[in-house]
């Protein structure tokens, strides 16, 4: 048994009932091989086995009260799981799937992530079981302020720093920021993603989703191509894949379909994004009312059909394990070409080796949305040096950023033999300045 096999057993064996974290553990350690046949000083370090065991694990109680006096308690998670080459970064996510096994491979996958955008910053990931759907702007002030009244402890603007995943948008961040700062009587950037009135960075909200259609531009490019006229599907209708939809639309691609957790719409013409940021950003309603407001387009009830539908550039933007194996065939069948996660993990590792041996060009999520947490630092930088940078500045700063993580991952792949496998070039590249440092720092 080779080193990468004996610590994924070892993994296996000491964190049971963790399916997604060993997932996300299998997927990279395996790409990690040749890397470490290089460096067996790795080996002696015990180097991988530091790597997947998170520095530290904070899991805590959250309880708040509803508007009928009702108590609840949630469980809160924050894993800081590599500080090597800067402090924790990574988002808070609010869904009631969450759990130590989905924080873990979130936190674990961001460790390569912010190794990849060049700048300095470690991995961490949380959130909690909370459901923030139906919720009453009171009620989620009143979980925000509890979560915090936990979590201040922990973070600080050089030790830890979160921001916003699925369910922590620009209004919990609010909050959450409103207690920490209460608490400690302290104006810092302890989080990202704040409003542009209290230390936010322009661009920041549009960051995941432009970032994840610049690197496509430049794969595509990179083979004479580009989005003018292609048709694309994007699934989810947050954050992510709102501002996906509208920087491919800028650069003249057909966007027919997207999805919320009910359904998807179909709008063959076109989706009209006005209407889609209407009913999920301001009303925070359902995607089926688009089809009811938008003549042509059709809404089916179940996510997976979107998959079906014929396209050239497939953008999944919502959530972990969102294209199977089966999907995966469905879409190579029908000819897309580029498929680009927006979402951590949508793709099963079967899905991947469906995209990879079907010859789509595949960018996996830790190169791919990688936009967001790097504008995250660029708002840290603006926090520390007390500076604000114009949209221009950082949208162009970003676009560097991204363009760069693209070359460096066709460059790593090269290197190692495996050319045009984005998954082993993004894993090797974000894994190299993350284990140079670990080396540097000695057993710790
Ligand atoms: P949002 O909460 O803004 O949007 C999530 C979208 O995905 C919603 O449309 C939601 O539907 C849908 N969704 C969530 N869970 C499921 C599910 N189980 N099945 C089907 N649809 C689902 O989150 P974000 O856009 O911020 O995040 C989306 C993905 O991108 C996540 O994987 C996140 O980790 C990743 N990401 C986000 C970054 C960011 O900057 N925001 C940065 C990097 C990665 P509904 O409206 O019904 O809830």
């Amino acid at each position: 048994m080779n080193y990468v096999e004996k610590v994924l057993k070892n993994l296996k064996k000491l964190n049971p009932n963790e399916p997604e974290f060993h997932q996300a553990a299998t997927e990279i350690l395996t790409t990690l091989a040749p890397v470490v046949d290089k460096h067996p000083e790795y080996e002696a370090a015990g180097l991988l086995e530091r790597f997947v065991e998170p520095e530290r694990v904070v899991m805590f109680r959250v309880p708040w009260i509803d508007d009928k006096g009702k108590v609840h308690v949630n469980k809160g998670y924050r894993v800081q799981f590599n500080s090597a080459i800067g402090p924790y970064k990574g988002g808070l996510r609010f869904h009631p799937s969450v759990n130590l096994s989905i924080i873990k491979f979130l936190g674990l996958e961001q460790i390569l992530k912010n190794s990849l955008t060049g700048l300095p910053i470690g991995g961490g990931k949380g959130g909690s079981d909370f459901d923030p759907k139906g919720k009453s702007d009171r009620e989620i002030m009143a979980f925000c302020q509890s979560f915090m009244t936990e979590l201040y402890r922990h973070v600080g603007a050089d030790t830890d720093v979160p921001a916003g995943d699925i369910g922590v948008g620009g209004r919990e961040i609010g909050y959450l920021f409103g207690q920490y700062k209460r608490i400690r009587n302290e104006h810092v950037g302890v989080l990202t993603g704040r409003g542009l009135a209290y230390g936010g960075s322009l661009v920041r909200t549009e960051a995941t989703g432009y970032g994840l259609v610049y690197i496509t531009a430049e794969a595509m490019k990179a083979r004479g191509d580009s989005f003018k006229g292609k048709t694309v599907i994007i699934s989810g209708s947050g954050n992510v894949a709102i501002y996906a939809c509208e920087k491919a639309q800028s650069l003249g691609a057909k966007v027919v379909a997207m999805y919320d957790s009910n359904g998807y719409i179909y709008d063959p013409v076109g989706i009209k994004l006005d209407i889609i940021k209407d009913i999920k950003e301001v009303k925070r309603g359902r995607i089926k009312e688009y089809a009811e407001r938008v003549a042509g387009a059709t809404y089916k009830e179940g996510c997976s059909g979107i998959w079906t539908i014929p396209c050239d550039v497939a953008l999944p933007c919502a959530t972990q394990n969102e294209i199977d194996e089966n999907s995966a065939k469905i879409l190579v069948k029908n000819g897309v070409k580029y498929v680009a996660e927006g979402a951590n993990m949508p793709s099963t590792l079967e899905a991947i080796s469906v995209f990879q041996n079907g010859g789509v060009v595949f960018l996996p999520a830790k190169a791919a949305n990688a936009g967001g947490v790097a504008t995250s630092a660029l708002e840290m930088a603006q926090s520390s040096g007390r500076m604000f940078w114009s949209f221009e500045e950082v949208d162009e700063k970003l676009k560097n950023i991204m363009v760069n993580i693209y070359h460096n991952i066709d460059k790593a792949a090269k290197e190692y033999g495996y050319d045009g496998n984005y998954v082993m070039g993004a894993n090797i590249a974000g894994f190299i300045k993350v284990a140079t440092a670990m080396m540097a720092h000695g057993i710790v």
